[in-house]
């Protein structure tokens, strides 16, 4: 059979005028998110009744006691980040020994015990999602300063988990270690110094934290919501609740 020279070449540059579009086309289809792959801190609910074996309504798995850093939400105590425990008194108590569980995938970057505090667990966590824009606060001198800040894909976050037993598990926790999902990293502990009993104290900052910092005037450390990022990552339902409202 004779070929057309000419021919073959149109059929070639076809063929490459068509790779072409379908590459663009493919590059153009938007990116798939990348599935949730977060987890609550604490799980829902952490018991399942009242000692007397009256079951919880929804509302009443978890208090959030929403704070900022300025204390206006919070009668002047100023406050980097939640509270979260059993809303009603004297039930407060009831989570001791509850686990809490990690977030997302991370590395432990601090591990602290205080007989005031209890235990700390701080994790570094990389956003693996797509960026997300978050308030950030922050003092500068005196004053306390908002700011819309992007957290990117990539960027790494630091996670709380206070007032911690200082148990086996929080023993076994070490500097460095990885920690996937949903990996228990320690246990409320007897924290009885305040009127809300013993509560997990949660809390994510943008930058490397100390482990007994709250409340912090250290400009370099910008404090965002931690539910706010759960919500995006959780959903808002499951957020809610966590909330005392
Ligand atoms: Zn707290």
């Amino acid at each position: 059979m004779e070929i057309n020279v000419r021919t073959a070449k149109q059929l070639v540059d076809m063929c490459r005028q068509f790779a072409d579009v379908v590459e663009a086309t493919i590059s153009e289809q938007p990116k798939p998110e990348v599935p949730p792959s977060w987890s609550p801190p604490v799980g829902v609910p952490i018991v399942s009744e009242y000692p007397d074996g009256v079951a919880y309504a929804p509302e009443d798995y978890y208090c959030a006691t929403l704070h900022d850093l300025t204390g206006v939400k919070n009668d002047g105590y100023g406050h980097s980040g939640i509270d979260l425990n059993l809303a009603k008194h004297p039930f407060g108590d009831v989570d001791r020994g509850q686990p809490v569980f990690a977030v997302a995938d991370g590395a432990v970057v601090v591990v602290d015990y205080s007989t005031s505090y209890l235990g700390c667990v701080i994790l570094r966590i990389e956003w693996d999602w797509k960026p997300l824009q978050v308030r950030a606060d922050r003092w500068i001198g005196e004053k306390l300063q908002s700011e819309q800040v992007i957290i990117e894909t990539g960027q790494p976050t630091f996670w709380r988990y206070w007032h911690l037993e200082n148990d086996a598990t929080l023993k076994s926790m070490i500097v460095g270690m990885a920690v996937p999902i949903g990996t228990c990293v320690g246990h409320l502990g007897n924290y009885t110094l305040g009127a809300g009993g013993d509560h997990l104290h949660f809390d994510c900052a943008l930058d490397k934290f100390g482990p007994r910092w709250w409340f912090t005037k250290h400009p370099e450390i910008r404090w965002v919501d931690p539910l706010e990022i759960l919500a995006h990552r959780l959903g808002k339902d499951a957020v809610d609740v966590m909330v005392w409202k």
